[in-house]
């Protein structure tokens, strides 16, 4: 039914050893079944389900009912009691294909030698029932064309059969589909891969999410600040990045010397703290940046929006006292619960996470101590129930993540605050103490939304697309019901627009049955309906999502009641429960 809000299953979760043990099996199904069409490479696997990679010997990918077929002759091995165990150690040279894919570590399926992507152990349980859901081709790089078998495992055909009717409902979510069929974004191989292109409505929720955060970042008393894109490798030297996340960057020569594109802002606002003499009365120091940051991931990891390689950070950093650590870590959480609690995350649904000191790190035992103290110190005070990490830090300095849930059920990583002791030690910042000596300030890095990008796909999701009215790019569309209406419709869109809300008119030719379906396609949260008799006493008849209207409102009033939903960030179509509860 268009409009109604069909509640979401909760999430079926994949069992990751059992989806390993199922893509070894099939490969040694796809050798025994289709030795002439495919050669088993390896596979991956995550909480998404399998990825195992064939080199295409023919030019032909599978078909339907090859692929049904490749189903039940891995639950037929398992009936068969088929063997599965580790290689030992990767016999002869490293193959530079199956390097580049990354499965190196090597099993024998019933005497096959079947490769996984290192890290995951197959497990002892026996696969019950195996689907099958994708085969297309993959590029992992140029000249490389594969064959990619996805899918998903399970103990027991009720356990598929549960997962299969969430993974309907969580596709029908699918931002990539959304996102297109919204207008909002665009992928396009032309100018590459992970590359997202923001069309109108989507630059529209874009703004809107990063209007939000400045706001929140002013309250917290962080100065905006501008840096470029590309930065003198010099820089990512001093910073480590160019040792540390080289794979991850992109380099280039220009007139004889080497740059490279930010994959994060921090030395640029590092420039900024250092480009003045700062007292210890002066910090904290708090710079902010919705900052663009390129990070080349692999081709094969790239998803939507989820995973991309281009996005937008809500980023900032503090530069502070030892003794003000704790009153900052204190007030950004309260911002982070407050950002996350407007989309309607909050209670159970987000959870803390506490790393502390790694094995390998820099910094003296009594600077983690007190870090980790001032980290544990906020979120006590605050009364935050929380799991620590131990020894989950960075080598830099402890965390804290916040981890939240969506109306899916899957839980999503976005929030971070970080301490770090090694940047101000490598680009010597200072401050003067009281007593006119020169000491290091702590640096703390702080993301709320984390990437621009990943945070709208996954409030697409959580939406299924239907975004809260502040977010949405259309906030109302009016259509007239008769056409001699069209004049006052087109006066209404202009009254609202003047009011600051994103409005148009449909005066298409198209019936007003029509209109409307295609108003709640595009999930414009308010539709109004307008008629003679509305031309004539200045009034509208409200639509809103869940199939609620109320008629012979005053343009003036819903304007009003609008704008005070819009303007409070509303979870809610406040606006409507209003009128429908004024009678
Ligand atoms: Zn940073």
């Amino acid at each position: 039914m268009c409009g109604d809000d069909d509640a979401p299953n909760k999430m079926v979760s994949l069992d990751i050893p059992l989806l390993a043990r199922a893509a070894l099996l099939l490969q040694k199904a796809v050798a025994e079944r289709l030795p002439k069409l495919l050669k088993p490479l390896g596979c991956s696997v995550d909480d998404r389900g399998f990825k195992c990679d064939f080199m295409p010997l023919k030019g032909r990918w599978p078909g339907e009912d090859e692929a049904r077929e490749l189903e039940s002759a891995v639950l037929k091995l398992e009936e068969a009691g088929v063997d599965v165990r580790e290689a030992g150690s990767p016999s002869g040279p490293a193959d530079e294909l199956l390097s580049l894919l990354g499965y190196t570590a090597e099993y024998l399926v019933g005497g096959f030698k079947a490769r996984l992507e290192p890290g995951v152990k197959p497990s002892n349980s026996r696969v019950g029932a195996v689907k099958i859901l994708n085969i297309s081709a993959h590029n992992p790089a140029a000249g490389v064309k594969l064959v990619r078998i996805i899918g998903v495992a399970f103990e027991s055909r009720e356990g598929l059969e549960e997962w299969l009717r969430w993974f309907e409902e969580a596709s029908k979510r699918d931002h990539r589909v959304l996102g297109q069929k919204l207008k909002l974004f665009s992928f396009h191989e032309e100018i590459g891969p992970g590359l997202v292109i923001y069309h109108p409505r989507g630059q529209v929720v874009r703004e809107e999410l990063i209007k939000f955060i400045r706001e929140v970042n002013a309250e917290l008393g962080y100065e905006e600040v501008y840096t470029p894109h590309v930065l003198r490798s010099t820089i990512w030297k001093v910073s480590g990045h160019y040792y540390l996340y080289r794979d991850k960057m992109v380099l280039a020569r220009v007139e004889g010397e080497e740059y490279g594109i930010k994959p994060m802002n921090c030395p640029g606002h590092i420039l900024v703290y250092k480009s003045e003499t700062r007292s210890y009365r002066d910090l904290p120091v708090r710079l902010s940046e919705f900052g663009t940051v390129y990070r080349w991931e692999k081709r094969g990891e790239l998803y939507g929006l989820l995973r991309v390689r281009g996005f937008t950070q809500d980023d900032g950093h503090a530069f502070l006292r030892e003794d003000q650590v704790k009153d900052e870590i204190k007030a950004i959480l309260k911002a982070i619960l407050r950002v996350l609690e407007t989309f309607g995350f909050k209670g159970e649904d987000v959870r803390m996470y506490l790393s502390t000191m790694p094995e390998e790190h820099i910094g003296t035992e009594e600077m983690w101590a007190k870090a980790t103290e001032a980290l544990r110190g906020a979120l006590d005070e605050l009364g935050l129930k929380y799991e620590v990490m131990e020894g989950e830090g960075a080598f830099y300095g402890p965390k804290i993540d916040v981890h939240f849930r969506d109306s899916l059920g899957r839980w999503w990583q976005c929030s971070t605050i970080q301490v770090d002791f090694a940047l101000p030690e490598r680009f010597g910042l200072e401050y003067v103490d009281r007593d006119g000596s020169r000491r290091r300030p702590v640096m703390i890095h702080r993301a709320i939304l984390g990437s621009v990008e990943r945070f709208m796909a996954i409030l697409i999701e959580n939406f299924a697309g239907r975004l809260p009215t502040w977010l949405s790019p259309i906030q109302a569309r009016v259509i007239p019901v008769r056409s001699s209406a069209k004049e006052y419709a087109a006066k209404v869109a202009e009254e609202l627009r003047k009011a600051g809300i994103r409005a148009d008119a449909d005066l298409s030719s198209d019936t007003p049955s029509k209109k409307i379906r295609r108003a709640y396609g595009e999930a414009i949260p308010y539709i109004l309906l307008v008629g003679p008799r509305e031309a004539r006493d200045g009034t509208v008849t409200v639509r809103a999502r869940g199939n609620r209207q109320v008629a012979g409102v005053p343009l003036k009033e819903f304007i009003e009641r609008v704008k005070e939903e819009i303007r409070s960030r509303s979870l809610t179509q406040r606006a409507i429960e209003e009128l429908a509860a004024r009678g």
